[in-house]
């Protein structure tokens, strides 16, 4: 917290912080996975610069460099002593003083790191469309990851958790597919892969990820956008992001995705996404920090 490792029964925030009340923050979230060469973090430089991309758009001015977040995100994960888990770094605006605008406030920088599971379990996921859409691209910087956005996941999320499914996909403003609470989304249809452009969504680094693998495997990638019928319609469809990793759907809205179980190209994707997060394929290095 703040430059100092804290025991994690010790961490304290004041009720008074100002992101607690109104949302204003601006966070990550990043995996750390067991290679061969010790544990490793995914795409770490990725997720640093656009955890300082989400920061400014909400005003605060850089107190670290992106060096030193690397650094101190390091340090988290050794003094945790795991070798594989999860990383959340979080901006956010202190205790200073209430109202709005949050100018007036210290920013605080805050680094945890514990182990997480499967985020969406290991088999295929039965999924609804919720009836909250998307926030609406004017009405936020889109592609920023902060705090307050969550208010809509957690929404979508509990709109259909109570109707008995997994997971919520939210539509866009348009009536198009965006993604879901915390993942983006791909469909397959006639062997390509099909994923919502970046506007209304949150440009997703498992996503870009998956971009560069299917390149390699001769998969032809597509972002355009994806109606309701074509999604209900898709050969295939999964969920991407740092806690799903690549977690394939099984329905939508009670209607069966191809026939129900993981498609060909996603188990295919899957298959290389968690060779390269691992450490066992030497072209996709180049995304892992091997924490010594
Ligand atoms: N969309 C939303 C709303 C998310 O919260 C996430 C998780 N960060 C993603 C997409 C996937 O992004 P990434 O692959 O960078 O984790």
């Amino acid at each position: 917290m703040d430059g100092k490792l804290v025991a994690w029964d010790k961490a304290k925030i004041h009720p008074i912080t100002h992101t607690f009340h109104y949302g204003g923050g601006a966070f990550e979230g990043i995996r750390f996975y067991k290679t061969s060469d010790g544990p490793a973090i995914f795409r770490l430089k990725e997720h640093t610069n656009r955890l300082i991309y989400s920061a400014k758009t909400i005003g605060m001015k850089p107190i670290y460099t992106k060096k030193q977040i690397n650094d101190a995100i390091i340090a988290t994960v050794k003094a945790n002593n795991l070798d594989k888990g999860y990383i959340r770094p979080l901006f956010y605006y202190g205790y200073g003083k209430m109202g709005l605008d949050p100018r007036g406030c210290p920013v605080n920088l805050l680094i945890a790191a514990w182990p997480w599971g499967a985020y969406l379990g290991t088999k295929p996921v039965k999924c609804k469309i919720s009836s909250f859409i998307r926030i609406h691209p004017d009405s936020t910087f889109s592609e920023a990851k902060l705090c307050g956005h969550y208010v809509n996941s957690i929404l979508a999320s509990l709109d259909i958790h109570s109707k008995g499914y997994d997971e919520a996909i939210l539509l866009d403003y348009k009536g198009n597919v965006a993604e879901g609470p915390g993942e983006n989304i791909f469909i397959v249809k006639k062997g390509t892969l099909i994923t919502p452009p970046k506007g209304n969504i949150l440009a997703g680094i498992t996503r870009d990820s998956l971009f560069e693998i299917a390149k390699n495997e001769g998969i032809k990638v597509v972002e355009k956008n994806i109606s309701k019928k074509q999604l209900l319609e898709a050969d295939e469809a999964f969920f991407s992001g740092t806690a799903a990793e690549v977690s394939s759907i099984s329905h939508i809205n009670n209607n069966k995705i191809g026939n129900g179980k993981i498609g060909p190209i996603t188990q295919l994707l899957k298959k290389i996404f968690t060779k390269a997060i691992n450490g066992e394929i030497p072209k996709y290095n180049k995304w892992l920090t091997t924490i010594k």
